[in-house]
């Protein structure tokens, strides 16, 4: 590949994102020999976690901060740079990419996008407490197992928990649906019903005493969770990418083809912005499988220089 690009300026590879999509995707570009630079807004959903404990190689569980520490240590043993910014834009340059963040621009034969999304959380001032303690809870694939036979609730759209409710009924016989409106709910919703889940009356009132979370109906009724999942929903910066050229379906989720390439050749998703399964060994082994296709995409470099035959 070549560029119009200054190529002092030039890097191999643009990162955008430091969370363990991001820290995976720079220390496999280092140990391909490649140059890389980690651009981050800083708020990986990975700070968010207490404490994980479905993360491979740590079975005694391990906080979401201190892996985010030890992958950006790795990351940088193996030469990667970083610069806290929030890209806004990234657009063709030759065969390369321009990045700008509206203040600055940065080069790079190649980007992987790997900016992760924003859960939608409730509208309360406690919420990052609550999430800390574990009252609160955001992904159920991640930590139902700590929630085993606890009380639990699972707030959000009636069309969408049901699913989840019955997820969770696996693991806890008092398990509550808090639907935020009062739709019917459809077929998720009735199974779980069939399953012992309890559906409490719409549009009632979250609150946290510091431990735990209730939630109140119009009719005063009381119920006071170990464990309350909301499912609101996301915001993702697929929309960076879909200016950039690439395609997103429907639900606005970027495509990618078998190697986490979009349709614009060169321009990488990883992560949460991408998968339907948001977890860290997704996030990783995408990462690892991006960089392996980006490696083979950038020229050939034999060490120490051409060889005279
Ligand atoms: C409470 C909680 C508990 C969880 N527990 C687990 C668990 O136990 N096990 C598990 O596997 N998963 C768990 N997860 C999910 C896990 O955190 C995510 O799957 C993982 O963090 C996804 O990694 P990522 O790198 O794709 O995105 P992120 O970790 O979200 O990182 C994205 C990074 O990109 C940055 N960014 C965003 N936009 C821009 C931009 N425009 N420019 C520059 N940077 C940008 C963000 O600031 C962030 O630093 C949990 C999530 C939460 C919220």
């Amino acid at each position: 590949m070549s560029t119009s690009a200054d190529s002092e300026s030039l890097v191999d590879v643009v990162v955008v994102g430091g969370g363990p999509a991001g820290l995976t995707a720079a220390t496999y570009l280092g140990r391909f020999l490649r140059s890389c630079l980690v651009l981050d807004a800083g708020d990986s959903r990975a700070k968010w976690i207490p404490e994980s404990n479905n993360c491979p190689g740590f079975p005694n569980g391990v906080a979401g901060v201190e892996l985010l520490r030890r992958m950006r240590a790795q990351a940088e043993e193996f030469g990667a740079r970083f610069e806290a910014a929030e890209v806004a834009k990234i657009e063709r340059d030759g065969d390369g990419f321009l990045l700008s963040d509206g203040a600055r621009s940065w080069r790079a034969r190649c980007v992987i996008l790997a900016t992760g999304l924003a859960d939608k959380l409730p509208d309360a001032p406690w919420v990052a407490d609550a999430v800390d303690c574990g009252a609160l809870r955001l992904c159920s694939i991640c930590d139902a197992y700590e929630a085993s036979d606890s009380c639990i609730g699972v707030y959000g759209p009636s069309g969408d928990i049901g699913a989840h409710g019955l997820f969770l009924r696996a693991y806890s016989e008092r398990v509550y649906l808090l639907p935020t409106d009062d739709g019917a709910g459809g077929d998720d919703m009735r199974e779980a019903v069939d399953a012992g889940v309890r559906v409490l009356a719409p549009g009632g009132r979250l609150d946290f005493d510091g431990k735990r979370c209730s939630y109140t109906t119009g009719d005063g009724e009381t119920v006071v969770f170990d464990s309350l999942y909301p499912f609101m929903g996301s915001h993702t910066s697929a929309r960076i990418a879909a200016a950039a050229g690439a395609t997103l379906s429907d639900e606005g989720e970027i495509i990618v083809d078998d190697d986490q390439m979009t349709g614009v050749p060169g321009l990488f998703a990883i992560g949460d912005v991408v998968s339907g399964l948001n977890q860290i060994s997704v996030a990783v082994g995408q990462a690892a499988i991006a960089t392996t296709r980006v490696h083979g995409m950038l020229p050939f470099v034999p060490r120490g220089g051409a060889v005279e035959l």
